[in-house]
């Protein structure tokens, strides 16, 4: 069947004058390499202004470089998404680092998550207050540590011991953050009136309704030696409360890679990734199922996931380089790139 397929292939292209390449290479799409993430939710073009939307692409241009630089020179996917991750952690427009949301308590509480895979060895932060780059940290925890999983203020205690940048909390203050935490805090109320039924389960997860932005970041990424990697992080929801973890840094749900299969990064809901585990369920249709990572990934994203009323999107790469990005929300902040170095930015639907 294949042959069959290679001998028409070749003969359509004697009959239109291309120049005969394998038929393989002509099946084959454009081999992504790095494919980022800030965050997937309501954002729309009628609420955006022109410099706000000139600032996110520039912002995501810049992680997306930083990550291809070291791809471009034949460094490891790892090293790739975690400095893809920080750019975007260090600016104030994402929901991680710098930008983290605040909690119903008016602080800023963490989590990251970073998986190799070739090995399978991951690591994860969760609630860190005081570290800069919580992506490091949670390579540190994997690389570092015996353990997958650290939180709070012992996740803080190895991260400086580990040399990682710690500042005060107030560094991840953010004027835009506080103001939207106000409005959670308004709208929560305005909800009760409204919507019974939605305030039940919204407030039982200790948010005020499910129209946010869910400015997480990830980046999934592939290099020269053929291995996969994901990153994810974020400040979580606006206005969580109680110590609540989100889907970012529970390895399986936000955040999976694995060489034989896919890298992915999610960004929604958090609760319903996790119910679902929406990254390694992605994962294991691939390889018990043979769905290929389209396939895969918008099962999770486009039913599953809404099924149960939740919402949010993802980034995946499969091992030979072929990119999905589904999100079922009304945009969500993405890029990709070649390895030829063609870079690609989107902001809404197409
Ligand atoms: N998934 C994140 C969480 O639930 C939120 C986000 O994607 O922005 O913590």
């Amino acid at each position: 069947m294949k042959r069959l397929a290679g001998s028409l292939l070749l003969i359509l292209c004697i009959l239109s004058g291309v120049q005969a390449t394998p038929a393989d290479s002509l099946l084959a799409g454009p081999k992504y390499v790095l494919v980022i993430h800030g965050g997937a939710g309501t954002i729309l073009k009628s609420q955006m202004t022109p410099a706000k939307e000139k600032a996110y692409i520039a912002a995501l241009e810049q992680a997306l470089k930083a990550g291809y630089a070291v791809i471009s020179k034949g460094g490891s996917s790892l090293d790739a998404v975690e400095a893809a991750v920080r750019v975007m952690e260090d600016s104030p427009l994402f929901n991680a680092g710098k930008g983290a949301v605040f909690t119903n308590e008016g602080k800023n509480e963490l989590d990251a998550a970073i998986m190799n895979g070739k090995t399978l060895e991951a690591g994860a932060v969760a609630g860190v207050t005081t570290i800069r780059n919580p992506i490091t940290a949670a390579r540190a925890v994997m690389e570092k540590s015996q353990h997958v999983m650290m939180m709070g203020a012992g996740a803080e205690k190895f991260a400086k011991e580990a040399g990682l940048e710690i500042v005060d909390p107030s560094y991840f203050y953010t004027e835009d953050r506080w103001r939207g935490l106000q409005r959670a805090k308004a709208q929560d109320s305005v909800k009760a009136q409204l919507d019974h039924a939605d305030t039940a389960k919204v407030s039982l997860l200790g948010i005020a309704n499910h129209d946010y932005k869910f400015g997480t970041v990830g980046a999934v990424a592939l290099d020269k030696a053929g291995n996969l990697a994901a990153a994810t992080s974020t400040g979580g929801m606006t206005n969580k409360k109680f110590g609540r973890v989100g889907d970012a840094p529970i390895i399986g749900a936000g955040t999976y890679a694995n060489n034989a299969t896919c890298a992915i990064s999610c960004t929604g809901w958090g609760e319903y990734f996790i119910r679902l585990s929406v990254a390694k369920t992605s994962s294991d249709l691939m390889e018990y199922k043979g769905l290929s990572v389209k396939d895969a990934t918008s099962e999770m994203i486009m039913k599953k996931v809404p099924a149960l009323g939740g919402d949010g999107g993802l980034i995946a790469l499969d091992k030979d380089g072929n990119m999905a990005w589904p999100f079922n929300t009304a945009g969500m902040y993405r890029g990709c790139i070649t390895a030829d170095g063609k870079v690609e930015v989107k902001i809404y639907k197409e």
